[in-house]
């Protein structure tokens, strides 16, 4: 690179903060939101179609995040460079962080590249989006409001040519008091096939966002993986439950919204939080715990979300 200055006036803020003065209890963030790629790194030596797919980013999910913010009222955070510039769920320097392979997919603009190129990606593109995500984080706890961590990602439902069942996993490392109650409700719902840390699990080698986040300042949270419903024709919406089949715009909700809107029900169904046994088997600290939440209210079949909005039940 002929200057350390990596983004130019044509290309995007890496940073997009939806509701920053959101009521919310809720924090969303989106590490794999966007697929822009700075003008300067070209299309880092790959085909359209490679940048479409889910190797560049979490396909959809920041519709989802949109609209999950409006509903609940919520922040959230979104990255907008692809996670092949830089992946803001990886520490930087490891291997996955700038990958030269993804999935089984040779990165060329990835290879071999200068110190100072990696340096810029980090210093334009992760640190903004993290210092962004610490401040309203900090801003929050100075203020004495009680936040709720929710990292939201999708997932392929075929990664190297195996097809996975699951539709939607709740994943986490050390602290499952949120991913607990969201086991919990979504397998209630009895057509979703929910992963207890699955397709993947959450670990201090793999992942960023949760560990800094959400376990180092002892906020409850979960990471929220939807799985992506693959292009294809429309369907009917009673064909949507197959998850080989597709309900991208189908006008039924299709399975990632009703998630989406299952997420919004925490804070209403008011569990007994946090999870008892789970509590225990982390020993968590419970001066930072919030009060139990009072009994479920009445009004099976619609559910409040926010202040005033009202969400039919699925
Ligand atoms: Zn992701």
């Amino acid at each position: 690179m002929q200057s350390d200055r990596l983004l130019g006036d044509g290309d995007p803020a890496p940073v997009r903060v939806l509701r920053p003065a959101g009521a919310s209890e809720f924090f969303l963030t989106a590490d794999h939101a966007g697929r822009a790629i700075p003008q300067r790194l070209g299309a880092l030596g790959l085909p359209e179609r490679e940048l479409e797919r889910h190797i560049a980013w979490d396909i959809g999910i920041a519709g989802v995040t949109e609209r999950l913010a409006q509903a609940l009222d919520a922040t959230a955070v979104l990255q907008a460079y692809s996670r092949l510039v830089i992946d803001c769920n990886r520490q930087p320097g490891w291997a996955s962080s700038i990958p030269e392979i993804s999935e089984v997919t040779a990165i060329p603009g990835n290879e071999g590249i200068a110190p100072a190129e990696r340096e810029a990606r980090h210093r334009e593109i992760f640190l903004p989006y993290h210092q962004r995500i610490a401040e309203l984080l900090d801003g929050r706890r100075a203020a004495g409001r009680r936040t709720v961590l929710i990292a939201m990602h999708s997932f392929t439902p075929v990664f190297k040519g195996e097809r996975g069942r699951i539709d939607v996993g709740m994943l986490y490392n050390r602290d499952a008091r949120l991913a607990d109650i969201m086991l919990d409700l979504l397998r209630a719902e009895g057509d979703l096939a929910v992963g207890d840390n699955a397709p993947y699990a959450i670990t201090d080698a793999s992942d960023y966002t949760v560990p800094v986040h959400g376990e180092a300042r002892d906020l409850p949270h979960v990471e929220i993986e939807i799985r992506q419903d693959p292009p294809g024709p429309r369907v009917s919406p009673a064909s949507c439950r197959s998850p080989t089949r597709n309900c991208a715009d189908s006008p039924s909700p299709a399975p990632r919204e009703r998630v989406a809107s299952k997420a919004s029900r925490v804070r209403v169904f008011k569990r007994p939080y946090p999870h008892p046994p789970i509590a225990s088997r982390w020993a968590l600290p419970l001066p930072h715990l919030p009060p139990p939440f009072p009994p479920p209210q009445a009004g099976e079949g619609r559910v409040e979300a926010g202040a005033g909005l009202v969400i039919p039940k699925s």
